[in-house]
């Protein structure tokens, strides 16, 4: 049995898959890292309130309610891969120093999935831990599409496009098999939200970029600016408090007050129209590029939160689709953490 594990700053989310890739326990923790010191743990819709003070505790917590299951392994999902880490791996101590080496590409991602590493470690040091990387499926991107025209220094240091959400966009290829079809674009669409031209089941563009604030309009994202405003904003109200504005406060929450694309459907207010609005238009702007990117388009396939659940945001994305003719379109489950269960089971060494 493979525990996967999808650590977050204040949340945990535990799933136990069996050897045929059945999910057949989960558990979740938020609030963690709370002043109070509680969190709230949910095992099959029961919740109760927990001591945990920071992820050491959170895994025991995890752990022991999961502890009807033997588990033989455990498997992570870590944002950031950076160039090297383009594959599912084993937590080697060089592995995880490579981990640790990307934390500057993902302050906010990384550590969180680092210090649930090392709390199993700690706790259960006889299970062989693996790791999975939302950029690794970008890996396949061509310098063209991965390059900002900046001079070699920077380059050179890192500053290009990774492109994320790859576990999903990966999830989506095995669901198509054989049957994917050779040019299609993928919208994934939850609170955060991105694009990816697929061609013959590998990524050659996605809309997010060095972070994963580039791109569509998101819940709280801006989706892409002008690297200019950016630094305006930084200069009025400093960095720190710019980088929570950006990834925070901005999308369609910094538009219309809330990030749940189901109130704002169903209000009538005109700040709300305009936020889906946006967040309609510029999926198909970006659309447009990815389509450019692999030379045409034969389907369309929708999944996250919003992608899967709203058949309004779906009719609306194809509606400025529209010109392209009859592009067929499909819609599929998300499904990230059987992914991360299924890349460690392949990974042999
Ligand atoms: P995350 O990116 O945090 O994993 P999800 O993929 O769960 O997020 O997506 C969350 C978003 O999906 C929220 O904006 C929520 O309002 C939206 N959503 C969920 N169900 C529906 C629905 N039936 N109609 C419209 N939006 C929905």
């Amino acid at each position: 049995m493979i525990l996967v594990l999808n650590t977050g700053s204040s949340s945990i989310k535990a799933a136990i898959f069996d050897g045929t890739l059945t999910e057949i326990a989960g558990a979740t923790l938020t609030g963690l890292g709370d002043a109070d010191g509680d969190a709230v743990l949910s095992v099959t819709g029961q919740k109760q309130t927990v001591a945990a003070h920071d992820h050491g505790a959170g895994i025991a917590v995890i752990l022991d309610a999961l502890s009807g299951h033997e588990i033989t392994a455990v498997a992570h999902r870590v944002v950031h891969g950076g160039t090297k880490l383009t594959a599912p791996t084993r937590l080697t101590d060089a592995a995880i120093a490579t981990i640790e080496a990307n934390v500057p590409l993902a302050p906010l991602h990384n550590p969180p999935a680092l210090a649930g590493i090392h709390a199993m470690a700690t706790v259960r040091p006889d299970l062989p831990q693996f790791a999975s990387f939302d950029t690794a499926f970008h890996a396949t991107q061509p310098d063209l599409a991965t390059t900002y025209a900046l001079p070699k220094a920077q380059r050179d240091a890192g500053i290009r496009r990774y492109g994320f959400h790859g576990l999903s966009y990966a999830s989506m290829v095995d669901h198509f098999g054989a049957g994917i079809p050779k040019r299609l674009l993928a919208l994934h669409l939850g609170n955060g939200a991105s694009l990816c031209a697929i061609l013959d089941g590998k990524s050659v563009a996605t809309s997010m970029g060095y972070s994963p604030l580039e791109g569509l309009t998101m819940g709280t994202r801006t989706g892409c600016i002008d690297g200019m405003a950016v630094l305006r904003i930084a200069e009025e109200i400093g960095i720190d408090a710019a980088g929570t504005l950006l990834n925070k406060q901005s999308g369609l929450k910094g538009l219309a007050g809330t990030n749940d694309m189901r109130d704002l459907l169903a209000s009538d207010g005109t700040d709300a129209q305009f936020a889906v609005d946006h967040f309609c238009y510029w999926a198909a702007r970006h659309a447009g590029s990815a389509i450019v990117a692999m030379g045409g388009i034969d389907a369309v396939a929708f999944t996250g939160g919003i992608g899967e659940n709203s058949a309004p945001i779906r009719d609306r994305i194809m509606a400025h689709l529209s010109f392209l003719g009859d592009v067929p379109f499909h819609t599929v489950e998300a499904r990230e953490e059987r992914q991360i269960a299924q890349d460690a089971m392949q990974v042999t060494t």
